[in-house]
Formats: C-alpha cells, structure tokens, sequence
C-alpha cells in the first residue's frame, strides 16, 4: 500500500520508508473489548485487545480453548462486532462501514479458511473455487484459476467432487477458494484441525507459497506448534488479553 503524498498521523501507522514510499499497516486492532451476554452470565472474551499487522505478514494466533482466539478472528473478519474498539483493514474502518458495503469489502479484501471446509457436495473443485467470484458478479481469472489449481497440487482433481477427495484435498480446495479473489487478508481458524500432521504441514507450505506471489497477510490460529514456529509472529490470547510474543522459530 503506497502512501506517497498523505502522511500518517504519528502513532496511528507504523510507518517504514522504503525507497521513498511508505508502507501502511495492513490491519490496525485498536482497544478492542467484546462482552457476550450480561449481568452474572457475561462473558468478557476480549479485554483491550490492540495490535498490528503489516502486509504480506504470516502471524499465528495461539492460546488455549476458550481464551477468546475465535471471538479475535471473528471480528478482524468483521463477521461480529465488538462492544467496543476499531478494526482498520488497508485504513478502512470496517465497522463504520453499512451493512451492504461491508460485505462487498468482505468479499473483496478478505478470505476465510475454516476447520470444516464448508465446501458445496454438489459442486466440484473448480465450481468451489469460483464461487465467491460469481457472488461477485466478476468474470473468473482463468490464468488464477490455473495457478492456484497448480500451486495446491489439484489439477488433476479439478472435476471431482468433495466426497471424492481426502481431507488434506478438501482443504486445498477450500483455500483455493480464499485465494480465488485476491483477497489481501486471509484468515483462517484452525484450518488443520482436522488433518494428520503430514497433511497439515503440506496445506500450510501451499497456502504459504500460494500467497506469498500477492504478498497476502495471513492470520491463522493454530494449536499445531510447527507452524506457529514457521510463522513471521506469534500472538497469544489467554483469557482475552494478548500478547505478542514476537518470532518463535528454530
Ligand atoms: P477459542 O476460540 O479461543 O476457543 P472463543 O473465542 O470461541 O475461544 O470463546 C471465548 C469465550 O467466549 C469463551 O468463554 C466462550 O464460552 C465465550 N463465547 C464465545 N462465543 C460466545 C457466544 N456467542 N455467546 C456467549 N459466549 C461466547
Ligand atoms: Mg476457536
């Protein structure tokens, strides 16, 4: 993202200038607080939560069950709001935005990868695939088509359907799908949850080359220690506080 005559607030961006340019945060997590329910039974699964990612960045999400690491997923995504606080994604305040234009943007800018790869049993690979590019009403790119088709190791299984393919394979497709519109924010929640360690390995190194040609920023929670160690950094929700704790490769 280029910000070449309008300079940032100080504070606001974390600004790095390369060859003349600056370089905005791809997301900026301000204060964010999410309380489920209230009175005795509430919940408060985000305390103060603030931090930001630069784009192209692979950061990995840990902490136990119930630490608040979906709740955080979820309102990056703009999937549920918070009670109080402000996502930006590339400047955009996603929360200020109205219904309709909210899930255009979400469309466009963001790709979601799950532990249930909530692929369509009718539909196969390619149609998975395309889909949210239809819901767009855009014209598929044939040539993304067949690179990610290639970078994920599907070619070969491009007409089958979803019951015909391995969980590994499911879930290649299901990150097909993120991809297909270039969205410049993925965000996946556990989406090795149900694969053995082989196939988790393998999925993750594809999505990561996959999205290193559009410099896309990954965030995904993992309970898998490997890829937290492959990740650029690691935060770690306990009880709905964050922490960064920065690289924890090798
Ligand atoms: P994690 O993904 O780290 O396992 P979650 O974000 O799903 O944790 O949950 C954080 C806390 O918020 C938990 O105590 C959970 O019970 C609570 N919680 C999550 N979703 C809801 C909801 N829709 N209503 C009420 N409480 C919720
Ligand atoms: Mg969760």
């Amino acid at each position: 993202m280029l910000m070449l005559c309008k300079m940032p607030r100080a504070g606001v961006f974390r600004e790095n200038f390369i060859f003349g340019r600056f370089e905005m945060n791809l997301l900026e997590v301000r204060n964010i607080c999410k309380t489920y329910g209230s009175g005795e039974t509430a919940v408060n699964a985000l305390k103060n939560v603030s931090f930001s990612v630069s784009k192209g960045e692979f950061v990995a999400i840990v902490g136990e069950s119930g630490s608040g690491k979906t709740t955080l997923l979820n309102m990056l995504g703009a999937l549920d709001t918070p009670t109080s606080g402000k996502v930006l994604i590339d400047g955009k305040d996603t929360f200020s935005m109205k219904e309709r234009e909210l899930t255009v943007f979400r469309r466009r800018n963001i790709g979601f990868i799950f532990q249930s790869f909530n692929l369509i049993p009718e539909l196969t690979v390619e149609q998975n695939m395309v889909f949210p590019v239809l819901l767009d009403y855009q014209k598929p790119n044939e040539r993304h088509m067949e690179e990610l088709l290639e970078a994920l190791k599907l070619k070969e299984r491009r007409r089958h359907l979803p019951s015909q393919l391995s969980g590994g394979q499911q879930q290649r497709v299901a990150i097909g799908r993120a991809l297909m519109t270039r969205p410049s924010l993925i965000l996946a929640d556990e989406p090795t949850g149900n694969l053995d360690s082989q196939n988790s390995s393998e999925v993750i190194a594809m999505l990561k080359e996959a999205s290193k040609k559009y410099e896309q920023t990954i965030i995904m929670i993992t309970h898998n220690r490997g890829i937290a160690q492959t990740a650029d950094r690691v935060l770690q929700v306990s009880d709905g506080v964050l922490v960064d704790l920065g690289r924890c490769g090798e």
